[in-house]
């Protein structure tokens, strides 16, 4: 009887690879669960990855191995220092280099140069030098001192009131 033994032949292959599809299946879940916590650890980016990957692979078959590697994984990640958005080289004349010495924009090239200087180290043209009198700058503009307002930044006629 052909008909019995194609029927009862396609009854025992459709079951083998539906069984076959749910193993890989359970197998894909079952390495998806088994290596969560490396998974946790490489998308949170936490410094020890490396420890988390030996723990996990090597002792994840133990609950308490895999335990452990899911807890360094969510452990806290230190917070990275914000970048400090550049200054941009035009906008003021209130950088302060390092050593404490003050720089202003040059008139010509917009470069920074000292505040004192009067030849600018970028484009070598000259430019009036400021003066310092206490802890506020001036130069003489139209033959008066112009004091720079390192608030506003810009030259006030008068130095304003120190406190
Ligand atoms: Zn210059």
């Amino acid at each position: 009887m052909p008909t019995l033994v194609a029927a009862s032949r396609g009854g025992r292959a459709l079951p083998m690879i539906a069984d076959f599809l749910t193993g890989i299946y359970a197998l894909v879940i079952v390495l998806g669960v088994y290596f969560l916590p490396l998974v946790i650890a490489v998308n949170r980016k936490v410094p020890n990855v490396g420890s988390v990957a030996v723990i996990n692979v090597f002792l994840g078959w133990t609950l308490v191995g895999w335990v452990i590697a899911l807890a360094m994984a969510l452990r806290s990640v230190p917070k990275k220092p914000e970048l400090v958005p550049e200054t941009p080289k035009t906008a003021t004349a209130q950088a302060i280099s390092p050593s404490g010495l003050m720089y202003r924009e040059c008139p010509h090239c917009k470069e920074q140069m000292r505040r004192d200087a009067s030849v600018c180290p970028h484009c070598q043209r000259d430019s009036d030098p400021w003066s310092k009198d206490g802890d506020r700058w001036w130069q003489l503009q139209d033959g008066e001192r112009r004091y720079w307002d390192e608030q506003t930044q810009q030259w006030t006629k008068l130095p304003i009131a120190r406190t």
